[in-house]
């Protein structure tokens, strides 16, 4: 049994910058790749850019800049995306791509020689007449516009009515075929699966309906693959984009990753001993794939049926369903190349409650999430928050929220808790057990519902044997049972238990936060920090290996306001480890057209600094810390947590608005010394200007002041 999984995510439209749909989407592909690899799977995940199109001509035109200087500017900006979001993709397509342009004229060559079910040819020439939005590149049927004035629903502006002699794909001619595969039973190796099911049955509906042919050149665009036939027509964009799916694997040259991922359909032509599928291809890509090609199946995978076998698999937009579900697989069937078998539809991201937009400004940043809380905390928070193919709202709230309960307490608790006993009671090494190692393969309920898309269910189920650790290390109270020489061996297996167990979740929570997967496999002293299949069962820790370096694996943020900490609910707060605000510029290119949510990212020219973990001591230098006596301190009215303090600064008289006033009483801070970022940008709270920050600790919200534990002089400098 060949044990390849193909997935793709749509390629993306580079006429502009990325935003949080896509994002959402390729991390959801990342998760579901890895988590193939975990089972032993080869599997092959593609993403790239979309760069062809009368779009694209307007937006280079409109920057005065060549179209290709342009592809290559916004699909680099995709790229360092997806470096940034850890996302490993296996190869990344451009449709300016020499491969993609020789794939493509391969498929074109096929399919203007193809015969239809019905033996008529499957391209033929026509005119087209209608409603054409250049934003959509689409002709509108008449009914979708609105009206007075043809107006295309999704941008807004006007149709115009186009006539134009081009080659047409006689879509109508597969609708039996489509219908059949669509309806398969499940064991049916020709069936075409589409998830969720609301999206399978309007695909139904679409066909029930009545398909058209749909017209495949265009004779208005010059910035694109110019049609043999007629070399001043390029090829439209769904023969175009959507052929990136089998170019990208090497179709051109029928090379072996197309015959091992994809592959012609029906019985072989002339080539037949090159076309039995490959197991062991050369590691060439990167990634795990030694580990992951030299694992033999589990008997589990195996007896779960033929389905994630040789699947081809795209994740797609809901918007873009008819395209990928109709419209691919007949061109594909029409040029004897095997039709994908599965989609999936993911949802849409709603900002508090209120749809993505950048003309309103409601926009979410991928790269200031991933500078504010790192990939990991993305990742985490967009397949934790809601069922993945539905649509859900972000709030800056929930993330933060999500964050320090998830990753930082539990998550992060358990790690550091469990560390930090082995390195008190079993001097930093791997304890030895007297329970057998090895045996069948863990974890096999979170694979099953990762590969089912469901991520917020594999998530939950791995937050509950966070949660039972967490227990078991308060119920066993090791700190007592260390006491007692006599049950040092029942202390050496409750703790091997437990960091072979956090081994084994690492693991498990490795598609989703690889990062910190890696990062616990480090400390627990593992050499090679990718999981593998071989993870997944008890016992691969070896005692007496010592463990590495202990660190904190996701450090807690605050959020500002101190009423809101720990309540996922509420909307509007930002986080206080925020970066700085990106501004949104309307100068840039026009929204996307195809295959992408409706969401917008902001300006070419505010690239967001990178994230950065550490600073260096010159940049700590820049906050000025001072000790401040207070000297004088009252509520400001209609705030139930802000203090307006006067203080002094060793001459210099400051007014601060620190938001203290729920653990402390105004009366209570007179004539106490507090530490003071001195050198804070002014600022209005309530309407109050405020000079200068106190630093205090946060006890589950509660803020307690730092102090100091001699008298010291006020203005000091704190260092
Ligand atoms: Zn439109």
């Amino acid at each position: 049994m060949t044990r390849t999984y193909f997935l793709s995510t749509p390629i993306y439209y580079v006429n502009d910058v990325p935003h949080v749909g896509h994002a959402y989407t390729t991390i959801a592909a990342d998760t579901l790749t890895r988590s193939r690899r975990l089972r032993g799977y080869d599997a092959f995940l593609l993403t790239g850019t979309d760069e062809h199109g009368q779009n694209i001509e307007r937006v280079a035109r409109e920057r005065g800049i060549p179209e290709q200087q342009h592809c290559d500017e916004i699909s680099a900006r995709f790229r360092e995306l997806w470096d940034r979001l850890d996302v490993r993709y296996d190869r990344f397509i451009r449709t300016t791509d020499k491969v993609h342009k020789d794939g493509v004229l391969k498929l074109w060559a096929r399919l203007v020689k193809a015969k239809c079910p019905d033996g008529r040819d499957a391209i033929y020439p026509g005119t087209y007449a209608g409603w054409y939005c250049p934003r959509c590149e689409a002709f509108k049927d008449e009914d979708e516009l609105k009206q007075p004035g043809n107006i295309c629903p999704d941008h807004e502006r006007p149709c115009e009515w186009t006539e134009e002699e081009n080659f047409f794909f006689r879509l109508s001619a597969y609708s039996e075929w489509l219908r059949e595969r669509i309806e398969a039973p499940v064991d049916d190796p020709s069936r075409i699966r589409i998830d969720p099911e609301g999206r399978r049955n309007e695909v139904l509906a679409v066909i029930r309906q009545g398909l058209q042919d749909f017209s495949v050149s265009r004779a208005r665009v010059k910035w694109g693959i110019p049609v043999p036939e007629q070399p001043d027509h390029v090829l439209y964009v769904w023969v175009d984009a959507l052929s990136n799916y089998v170019t990208a694997l090497g179709f051109a040259n029928d090379g072996p990753d197309y015959r091992k991922f994809w592959g012609d359909e029906g019985p072989p032509t002339g080539e037949a001993a090159e076309r039995s599928p490959i197991h062991s291809g050369e590691a060439k890509r990167g990634g795990p794939g030694g580990v992951r090609r030299s694992t033999p199946p589990t008997k589990n995978a195996a007896e779960r049926g033929p389905i994630h076998s040789g699947e081809r698999f795209h994740l797609i937009g809901k918007d873009i369903i008819r395209f990928h579900c109709l419209y691919w697989p007949a061109l594909l069937h029409a040029a004897g190349v095997k039709p994908p078998n599965r989609f999936f539809a993911q949802g849409w991201i709603t900002k508090d409650g209120k749809k993505l937009s950048k003309t309103t400004g409601n926009v979410i940043v991928p790269e200031e999430l991933v500078a504010r809380l790192g990939a990991d905390a993305v990742r985490y928070f967009v397949l934790r928050e809601a069922p993945y193919g539905q649509d859900w709202d972000f709030t800056d709230a929930a993330f933060v929220g999500r964050y320090n309960s998830d990753l930082a307490n539990d998550l992060g608790n358990l790690v550091s808790r469990a560390l930090t006993m082995v390195l008190k009671y079993c001097d930093g090494k791997v304890p030895p057990t007297t329970e057998p190692r090895g045996g069948t393969p863990e974890g096999d309920a979170v694979l099953t519902k990762y590969e089912a898309l469901d991520f917020a269910g594999a998530l939950a189920e791995v937050w509950r044997t966070i949660s039972i650790a967490n227990q078991e290390i308060v119920g066993f109270a090791p700190w007592v049972v260390a006491i007692d020489p006599e049950r040092r061996t029942e202390l050496n297996d409750f703790l091997y238990r437990q960091l072979d167990r956090i081994r084994l979740i690492a693991a498990l929570v490795s598609p989703v936060v690889p990062r910190a997967a890696g990062r616990i496999f480090r400390m627990l002293g593992l050499r090679d920090p990718e999981p593998g299949p071989q993870d997944l069962v008890f016992g691969r820790l070896e005692p007496g290996q010592p463990l590495g370096t202990i660190e904190p694996l996701f450090p807690r943020v605050e959020r500002d306001d101190p009423d809101s900490r720990n309540d996922r609910a509420r909307k509007s707060d930002s986080p206080r480890a925020s970066t700085k605000e990106t501004t949104v510029s309307d100068t840039t290119p026009p929204a996307p057209t195809t295959a992408t949510p409706a969401v917008q990212a902001p300006a070419l020219e505010n690239a967001v600094d990178k994230a950065a973990d550490q600073i260096d001591i010159a940049e700590f230098a820049k906050v000025e810390l001072r000790v401040a006596l207070v000297t004088a301190a009252e509520k400001i009215q209609g705030s139930k947590k802000l203090l307006k303090l006067q203080v002094d600064l060793g001459g210099e008289q400051r007014q601060i608005v620190s938001g203290i006033a729920e653990a402390y009483p105004p009366d209570a801070l007179v004539g106490k010394k507090v530490a003071l970022v001195s050198n804070l940008k002014p600022a209005k709270l309530m309407g109050v200007e405020s000079n200068g920050m106190v630093l205090a600790a946060s006890i589950d919200g509660k803020p307690v002041l730092c102090t100091f534990d001699v008298d010291v002089p006020p203005g000091t400098k704190i260092r």
